[in-house]
């Protein structure tokens, strides 16, 4: 029987274990080196959504939308995704993301900001009631024992390099392409640090507050319990594995806070943490075989959460021979033989 050994128990591998055993597969280990939902996975906003700028992407998140949608409330809020344009530019921008978005049979609308919400400056905005917020480490702790329901066996605190496999699933986030060395496979991804900001708890935060994003900055926020959590790129990319919070961002993003959202005028950030996003040259991820007996899910640049669902599937589909349920050719290892494709271009 084929022993098949899925390296890292963030929400890619575990949505991988789960899926190889609710196939029928039997011999699949989920093994981290650290504890299960312990790498980005721990760190991520939480976004699910279907609003993106090339095709491939759209139809990946919107194969996951279903899976969460089943798992439903508290893991998985339908609060919408919102997009707001301040200029006219962003605005068009906007509007043709949506045209792609919409033939695709995503339900994008033109929108008003909600209640609380500024909007004089707001030139228009789009929203999808569809996408929502998530709570990343709860799901995968949910997909990993229902994996082990199946029969996975739960490896944690090991590294997958000491075990023998007739088949490695490479799931380890920002940490695979030291994997993919080891077991002889060159994985472009290169580590790239992010923090997320939570502020005090803030009276009367409604509860379907969508996640609300500025076109142009980039600068978004979420509910979160009682706080809000807050994110932007940095003003220069941090390469590297260093996981550490840059604090003299916090006032311009308490700032635009309050601009965006008066009533959390007075609050402060609480609560800080840095991760790393796995980045690949064009912002997708790689997937599928990438060697014999070597599989890769992995390189989610910033947005493996909300495609986990569907990229499991998919890659599991792959592992036991099985028809593919979704089009992974757009995301082989070999298209950066040929210079990358497709870059995406909402990464927020
Ligand atoms: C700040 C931040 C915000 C984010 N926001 C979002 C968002 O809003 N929406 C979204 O979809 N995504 C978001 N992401 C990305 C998202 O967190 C990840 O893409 C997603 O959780 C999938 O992670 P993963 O399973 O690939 O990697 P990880 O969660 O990092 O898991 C990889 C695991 O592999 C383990 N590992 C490494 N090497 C080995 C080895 N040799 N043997 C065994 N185990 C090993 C690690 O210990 C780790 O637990 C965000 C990420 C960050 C950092």
């Amino acid at each position: 029987m084929v022993r098949i050994v899925v390296a890292g128990a963030g929400a890619a591998g575990a949505s991988v274990a789960y899926h190889l055993a609710e196939l029928g597969a039997r011999q699949v280990v989920l093994c981290d080196r650290g504890p299960v939902a312990g790498g980005a996975t721990a760190k991520a906003m939480g976004g699910v959504r279907q609003q993106f700028s090339t095709a491939a992407e759209v139809k990946l998140a919107q194969s996951s939308i279903r899976f969460f949608e089943q798992l439903g409330s508290p893991l998985f809020d339908q609060v919408g995704y919102l997009f707001l344009a301040t200029t006219e530019a962003g605005l068009a921008e906007l509007e043709e993301r949506a045209e792609l978005q919409r033939s695709l049979g995503v339900p994008v609308e033109a929108a008003l900001a909600p209640a609380g919400v500024r909007a004089d400056d707001v030139v228009g905005a789009v929203v999808c009631w569809q996408d929502g917020v998530a709570d990343p480490p709860a799901v995968t702790r949910e997909l990993v024992r229902r994996a082990a329901e199946r029969g996975v066996e739960v490896r944690e605190h090991e590294d997958a390099a000491e075990l023998d496999a007739d088949v490695f699933v490479i799931a380890s986030g920002p940490w695979s392409a030291e994997l993919g060395r080891t077991l002889g496979v060159e994985l472009p991804i290169k580590p790239l640090c992010r923090q997320l900001l939570a502020t005090a708890p803030i009276a009367g935060l409604p509860a379907d507050l969508p996640m609300t994003i500025e076109a142009e900055t980039g600068f978004h926020f979420r509910r979160r319990g009682d706080r809000l959590v807050l994110a932007m790129s940095d003003p220069e990319p941090r390469w590297g594995f260093d996981e550490v919070v840059d604090d003299t961002l916090f006032d311009d993003r308490l700032a635009r806070l309050v601009q965006r959202y008066p009533a959390a005028a007075g609050t402060r950030i609480d609560r800080a943490w840095a991760g790393l996003y796995d980045m690949t040259p064009d912002a997708h991820p790689i997937l599928g075989r990438v060697a014999e007996g070597v599989y890769a899910a992995c390189g989610f640049s910033g947005h493996g959460f909300m495609q986990s669902p569907a990229v499991g599937r998919a890659v599991a589909e792959e592992i036991l021979g099985l028809e593919p349920s979704f089009d992974v050719s757009p995301y082989r290892l070999e298209r950066f033989e040929r210079g990358a494709v497709f870059p995406e271009e909402v990464v927020l």
